[in-house]
């Protein structure tokens, strides 16, 4: 039986992978540690409020008393490192919090775990799994191969240079304190409870609103689509495996340009309401600064933990659009 600490289990991706965790492995501990900021929403986490192995704080990972009281409270043995600020845009208007959550929060966590898992060895074993991004890998040309865990880091915005520095800290707690970690580099995600500011939920509510859809420069801008339920399983296979100081690159084996996703999305939302015409909605604007043109992951490590992708793209999709 594990006690995890789920760090932004509020917001997108941690509270499927609570609600996916805890369906899988009932008897475990949850407990939840977010600052609700913008993009968490305590409601995501109410199908499994009522459970008693569950608990919900409301609170900063910067707050090194309180990881410490909470960890040393609740005996946590396993931490799951999702809280960050996500969105690469904001990252262009306010670096500032971006460096604070994700540099120093995710430091906070790893000198809090390294004082009980290490220096007093409060649990029999103990794992620290990093949730990180893709993006730190900086963009790839048109010919260029996926990138593989050995790919260097060139990281172009100042969202993945954070998450860049958080991964570096986290490889040195191992390297230097022997901490148990791992981490996940992935590719965009989608699926619910997704915030309204990221592609696939703003295009939706765009076209459903009949309000101009935003896309960046001419929309040739690549990425490879996550869903968030495959990110949960490939979390889970880290997790149950012995592999302390490893690194794994998640992808969902669906390359995308925006616009070609766009215009999918019109295309699916009018079949559903038998419209037509939605992409005239498609107004392209000023391109991103330092936009990555390129992202593509190689995930033959993970298969050899016997990761699958397991959603199909567009049908989950359309299942999406038509919640
Ligand atoms: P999100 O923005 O939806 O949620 C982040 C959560 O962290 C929110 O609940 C927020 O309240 C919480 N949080 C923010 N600052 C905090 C703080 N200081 N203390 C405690 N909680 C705080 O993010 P997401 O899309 O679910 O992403 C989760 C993780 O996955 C992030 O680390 C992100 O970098 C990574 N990631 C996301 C994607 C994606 O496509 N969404 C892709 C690659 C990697």
């Amino acid at each position: 039986m594990r006690r995890l600490l789920v760090t932004g289990g509020a917001g997108f991706i941690g509270c499927n992978f609570v609600q996916y965790w805890m369906k899988q492995y009932p008897s475990d501990r949850v407990v939840v540690l977010d600052a609700l900021t913008y993009a968490g929403k305590k409601e995501h986490l109410a199908s499994v409020a009522d459970n008693p192995n569950f608990c919900f704080v409301h609170g900063n990972i910067c707050d090194q008393p309180l990881v410490e009281a909470l960890m040393r409270k609740e005996g946590i043995d396993t931490i799951v490192h999702f809280a960050a600020e996500s969105h690469v845009d904001r990252s262009i208007e306010g670096p500032d919090l971006f460096v604070e959550t994700n540099i120093i929060g995710t430091h906070t966590l790893l000198k809090v775990a390294r004082q009980l898992w290490i220096e007093e060895g409060a649990v029999d074993d103990h794992r620290f799994h990093h949730v990180s991004t893709d993006e730190v890998y900086g963009a790839l040309g048109p010919n260029d191969p996926p990138f593989t865990e050995e790919t260097p880091y060139a990281p172009n915005s100042p969202y993945s240079a954070s998450k860049a520095s958080s991964d570096h800290l986290v490889r040195a707690y191992n390297r230097t304190y022997g901490l148990k970690t791992s981490i996940s580099n992935c590719s965009n995600n989608y699926g619910p409870y997704q915030d309204e500011e990221k592609l696939i939920p703003k295009t939706i509510q765009r076209v459903r609103a009949g309000e101009p859809i935003p896309v960046y420069g001419d929309g040739s801008n690549i990425r490879d689509w996550l869903h968030v339920e495959d990110h949960c399983r490939a979390i889970e296979l880290i997790l149950n495996a012995e592999c302390a100081g490893e690194v794994f690159n998640v992808g969902g084996g669906e390359q995308w340009s925006n616009l070609d996703l766009v215009k999918l999305i019109c295309q699916k939302i009018d079949e559903q309401r038998g419209t037509e015409g939605s992409e005239r909605l498609i107004t392209f604007v000023e391109d991103r600064k330092g936009h990555d043109w390129r992202y593509d992951v190689d995930c033959g490590k993970l298969m050899g933990l016997g990761y699958e992708v397991e959603v199909l793209f567009v049908e989950k999709l359309e299942k999406i659009i038509s919640l």
